[in-house]
Formats: C-alpha cells, structure tokens, sequence
C-alpha cells in the first residue's frame, strides 16, 4: 500500500456555469466498517486495502464553497468512469445532468457495489458519434460546442473516458485514470494495475498510447492525471491550476517537466523509474526522482 491523492476538479464553462468532472471520495468512505464487510476476489481484497483519509476542508463542497459554489450550483456533472474514489459525492448532485459514457454504464453491474447514482435522474449516457479526433477515432463533443470533448480511453474500466478541454490557446487533458501519473504515459515501461487481466491490459495500453500521439499532435496540450502522488501534481498543476488557468510560464514549466522523465521517442528515463521503498509491512513510500 502506498498513499496517492485522489483529484476532482471544476470547470467554469463560458456559458454553462461550474461543470464538475469526477466527484472524490466522500467522508462515509474514510470509515473502517465501509470497506472491511467486502470480502472474496481480487477486488475483496484491494477493498481491504484500501484506507481512506479526507480532511474537513478537502471534502468536496468545503471545496466548492470556496471557490462560491453550492452543490445545487452545478448543472453538469461528468463522470471519468464508476470506480468509487470518482462517484463518493456524487449524490450531492441530485439536481444536476451527469453525463457518462454509454459503455460505462452499460457495465455498471460489474462495480459490485452501489455508488451514489440511484440519486440522479437527469443521465446523459452518451456514444463517440463525433467522428475522429486526432489519434481517436471517434469522440463526443458534450456540449456542442468544441470545448468540452469526450475520448474513450477505455481499459481501466469497460467504458472508461478522459475529457478534453479548449482553453483557448492551448489544451488540458483530464486522463481520469486512464493515467495514473504522468510517468504511465510510456505504457510500454510502466504497467498500470487492470482488472480485466491481459484484455484490459493491451486495452488501456492501446488508449494511453493514443494520449501520448495526441500529445505530439496536439504541442500544446497539458496531460493530467488523477492519482499523480509526485511533484508533477503538487508543485506544478494544483498550484498552477489555481487560478483556473495555466500561463506560458506555467506550461513551459510543465513541459520542462515532462521533457526530463521522457527521451525523444517518449520512453521513461530509467532514472525516472518510481522506486517503492516499505516502511511498515503493509505501508510503504514510492519515490519518483527528477532526472
Ligand atoms: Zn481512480
């Protein structure tokens, strides 16, 4: 076990309002018995595993009242995929459109547990029908409107999806989990726990590899993943993101960044490698040095 963030984050659309993406884990969750009383199978096991911690002002509507948003605030909520740290607070939004791909929904059975959907009524489970987008060869654009692009990235679950965003000048990428951390995106050197084995395996390999070729095709683009424990999340994007944009500076920091895990062809420098270092026998640290 090591300890990673778990990241939501809220869109001011120009016209739309505060669109949220993913919802976190809620406080229900960071209780012992929440997990414990699942047993059997691998997921049993990861669930026994897991331990999570939300301090008071990193709950989610602590979150959003201080940037002056309500939860009835939010008219649209999107979801990444149903894994629970992505649904916790979910059933805050009762009032909200939250929209999903079709495909994740589709397999909701397989979650094995009852995230907080039974809440919402207004679903927009929606398909690619929006043609090819760089290395996809379908998307959807949500709002109609070229802002906010939907990419199936599926692999870590059936109908799992990152989100694109036009912020004018450039792009940002929500990878979901479809990217653990920034080092993930050589899928070739960094192997990304799946669920559905050696099928889902090549699958989300196949879905990182297209982020990485949107990247080289799209120069501009900012890639953000959700459980990023390094500095690339804690030094650069959450301080940079906190006035709901990244300046040139900001990004040609984030670049620097990247430019020193990954060689020309986007392999992971060895010296980049995560190193996981135990500290108890079932807690551990996982440093991520700079090269
Ligand atoms: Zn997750």
């Amino acid at each position: 076990m090591f300890w990673a963030p778990v990241h939501a984050y809220l869109l001011e659309h120009p016209t739309l309002g505060p669109i949220l993406i993913d919802t976190g884990i809620s406080r229900r969750q960071t209780q012992p018995d929440y997990y414990s009383a699942r047993k059997g199978g691998l997921t049993g096991l990861i669930w026994q595993s897991i331990d999570n911690w939300l301090p008071a002002e990193q709950e989610l509507v602590a979150q959003l009242a201080h940037h002056g948003y309500r939860p009835e605030d939010i008219q649209h909520v999107i979801l990444t995929h149903l894994h629970e740290d992505h649904v916790g607070e979910l059933y805050r939004f009762a009032g909200a459109t939250v929209h999903l791909a079709a495909a994740e929904w589709a397999d909701r059975a397989r979650m094995g547990y009852s995230p907080g959907y039974a809440a919402i009524t207004r679903w927009h489970h929606f398909t690619y029908d929006g043609g090819r987008f760089y290395s996809f060869a379908a998307c959807a654009d949500l709002f109609g409107d070229g802002l906010v692009i939907a990419l199936p990235t599926p692999g870590h679950s059936y109908g799992h999806m990152s989100l694109l965003i036009q912020m004018g000048t450039y792009q940002v990428c929500l990878a979901g989990d479809a990217l653990y951390t920034l080092r993930h995106l050589d899928a070739d050197s960094l192997a990304a726990f799946n669920y559905f084995g050696a099928v889902g395996f090549a699958t989300q390999q196949d879905s990182v590899r297209r982020l990485a070729t949107l990247q080289v095709a799209l120069p501009d683009l900012v890639l953000i993943p959700t459980h990023d424990p390094f500095a690339y999340t804690f030094t650069l994007i959450q301080p940079f993101l906190a006035d709901g944009q990244l300046s040139p500076a900001e990004r040609a920091a984030l670049q620097e960044y990247q430019q020193r895990l990954f060689d020309s062809r986007g392999v992971l420098k060895t010296e980049a490698y995560p190193r996981f270092e135990q500290v108890r026998q079932d807690y551990g640290r996982v440093h991520a040095p700079l090269p």
